[in-house]
Order: structure tokens, then C-alpha cells, then sequence
């Protein structure tokens, strides 16, 4: 790492919760750090968030509004844009744009959220069609729910759901159910109703129910999935980042990737972060990444010091 001109100690790459903590950590550290981010962070779709405390049920918009202007307070910039590539040593290139010199990266750019072809499933996202029972569940309690089955991951979603209401409904629609999840969903109260889903019926921006293809409607007031998670981690895997067996890239606890100078944070490498989760794997990469750096300055100051000391001839 060449680290001798770079124009910034830290780019963080991803301005949701992990990126921003960890720039607000940075900053207060005194560290030179510019966040790039482009927009749209994964629960953009919802009204609100739950499960932060002291920020529970606030829109998901305004916690990142009020992170934003945190961060500014210690003098860390943000621009809007998107990273193209990272190249070692390390240059940041944007988009369309300037090519930034760091000492350091952090990529905290999210996950994408691959839904079923299911007609009505896009525009309810986030609303009425949910994955988390965490986030969502108390808000729907008790009322007339269903799991759609387009994930392997839906008959453990259903038999947690459950817990929140006594009324929900299992649509295996593709997925084959083993006789062991059968009667495990039956064991739990849950009712499987076989047949293909074709549509959902929304009127007036509310889920009223789920169409299955031999016509037949099922009034429900709100539906989960389970979407195919697909991190954005492009950007560390063509810096060589290694991943693990299970198919992310592997982080040690503090974020640090498999290539030295490169850490990663929130839901790029951990699926299951909530936001409060993401915020604190981003905290957690904001101390290693200050003491590493201060590893370097150390390095430095100490030739400095000696060459500075020597005796001349
Ligand atoms: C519908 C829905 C509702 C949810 N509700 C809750 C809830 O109530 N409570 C809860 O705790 N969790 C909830 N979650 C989970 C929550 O969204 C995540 O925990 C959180 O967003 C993870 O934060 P993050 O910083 O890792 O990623 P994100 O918040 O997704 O932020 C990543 C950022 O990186 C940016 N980015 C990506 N690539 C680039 C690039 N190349 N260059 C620049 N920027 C880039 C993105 O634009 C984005 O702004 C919900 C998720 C969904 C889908």
C-alpha cells in the first residue's frame, strides 16, 4: 500500500448504517474520510423501522437524514455516486467521475433482494409483502397471514411466523414440502394449501389476498418470502477478497477482508444484519481500521524520527 499521497485515510464505500457508523466514528477520530454512496439502501421500500432501540418505528429514511448530518459535524464528506472499481493501493474510481487515493477502504454497499415472478410481489415489497418477522411480524399480529413458498427457506420462515399470529397459511406453490415438514407445519397449526400462486390481488395499494392459478383467492393481509439475498460484493471480490464456504467474503470479526487494507461491513458480508447489527459491524471496522492506520503513522514517524536523528558525516 502506498499510503504516502493518498488524499483520504478512509473511503467508505455505502451510506446506510454500517457505512455511515463508521464514518461517524472515523471522523470523530479526526480521520481524513469521504463516503461515496449511491442511493437506495435496502429498506428504502418500508414506511418504518423496528428493532433499533431509541430509533424504533422511525421511517428508515430519517435515521440515515440524521446519520448524514452526524457525520458531517467531523468533517467527513459524502458525495452521491457510484464506486466503479478499486484498484490497490488504493484508487477509488466513481463513475463517470474522478479517480480518489485512500490508504484504506471499507465496503459497506448492502445487498440486493432478488424477488419471485410473482405479479404484485415488486410493488408491495416492503409493505404488505414482507421477509423479517423481526421487522414486520407485531405490525401484522393476529391477522390472516401466508408464507409463500419460493425459497427452501420458507417452511422455517412459516413455523416462525406463527408466533405471531394463530392464522397462517403455508402455499408451497413450486416447492416440493418433505413428509418431515409436513408435519411439522401441522404440528404447529399451520394450513398448507397446495396449488400454483398466480397472482397477488392488491386494491388501492393494500394486499387483499393471494390468487392461485385455478382461481381460487385467499384473503390475507399480508404475505412473507423469502427473497434470494445477493450481496453487492463485486468490488471486493475483484480486489481479491477470499470468501468463505458459505459463499460471502470471509471477514474476521472487526471486518477485515482476506486482502490487507481492505475492510467490509453490514449486509455486503453478513445477510442477516439488521440495521442495528450493520451500525455496529461498522463501528467495529471504524476502530481496526484507525488502529491499523495508526500502526502506519507509527511506522512512519519512527524512520522519520531516525533518519532525522542520525549523525551526518
Ligand atoms: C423491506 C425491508 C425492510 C426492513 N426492515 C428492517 C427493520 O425494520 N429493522 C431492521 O433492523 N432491519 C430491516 N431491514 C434490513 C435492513 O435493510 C438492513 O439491515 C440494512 O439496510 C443493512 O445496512 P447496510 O449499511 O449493510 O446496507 P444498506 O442499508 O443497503 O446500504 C448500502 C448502501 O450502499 C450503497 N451502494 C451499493 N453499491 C454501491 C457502490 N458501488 N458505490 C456506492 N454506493 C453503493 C447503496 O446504494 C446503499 O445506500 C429491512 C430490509 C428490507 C428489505
Amino acid at each position: 500500500m502506498n499510503s504516502e499521497n493518498a488524499e483520504y485515510d478512509v473511503v467508505v464505500v455505502g451510506a446506510g448504517a454500517a457505512g455511515l457508523n463508521a464514518a461517524l466514528l472515523l471522523g470523530r477520530a479526526r480521520r481524513k474520510v469521504l463516503v461515496v454512496d449511491a442511493g437506495g439502501p435496502r429498506n428504502a421500500p418500508a414506511a418504518h423501522m423496528h428493532g433499533f432501540l431509541s430509533r424504533d418505528g422511525l421511517p428508515p429514511s430519517t435515521l440515515l437524514e440524521l446519520g448524514r448530518a452526524e457525520i458531517a459535524r467531523y468533517g467527513v464528506r459524502l458525495v452521491r455516486g457510484r464506486v466503479e472499481e478499486i484498484e490497490h493501493g488504493f484508487s477509488v474510481r466513481l463513475e463517470g467521475g474522478p479517480v480518489i487515493g485512500t490508504r484504506r477502504v471499507l465496503v459497506a454497499t448492502g445487498l440486493y433482494d432478488e424477488l419471485p415472478a410473482i405479479p404484485g410481489v415488486r410493488e408491495q415489497w416492503g409493505k404488505d409483502v414482507l421477509h423479517c418477522p423481526y421487522c414486520h411480524g407485531y405490525e401484522v399480529a393476529d391477522q390472516p397471514l401466508a408464507v409463500l413458498g419460493t425459497h427452501p427457506g420458507a417452511v422455517h420462515q412459516a413455523l416462525l411466523l406463527r408466533q405471531w399470529s394463530d392464522d397462517v397459511v403455508f402455499l408451497p406453490h413450486t416447492l416440493d414440502l418433505t413428509a418431515e415438514d409436513r408435519e411439522r407445519l401441522d404440528a404447529r397449526g399451520l394450513r398448507v394449501v397446495e396449488g400454483k400462486i398466480d397472482h397477488l390481488v392488491v386494491e388501492e395499494g393494500r394486499l387483499r389476498g393471494v390468487e392461485l392459478a385455478d382461481g381460487r383467492v385467499l384473503p390475507r393481509a399480508a404475505v412473507f418470502l423469502f427473497p434470494r439475498m445477493v450481496p453487492h460484493d463485486q468490488l471486493l471480490t475483484r480486489l481479491g477478497c477470499a470468501k468463505d464456504d458459505s459463499g460471502l467474503v470471509g471477514t474476521d470479526r472487526t471486518g477485515r477482508t482476506s486482502v490487507p487494507g481492505v475492510w467490509a461491513a453490514g449486509n455486503v458480508v453478513d445477510p442477516r444484519a439488521q440495521v442495528v447489527t450493520a451500525a455496529g459491524m461498522g463501528s467495529s471496522a471504524a476502530f481496526a481500521l484507525n488502529a491499523d492506520l495508526l500502526d502506519e503513522d507509527v511506522r512512519t514517524a519512527v524512520e522519520r524520527h531516525r533518519a532525522a536523528s542520525a549523525p551526518t558525516r
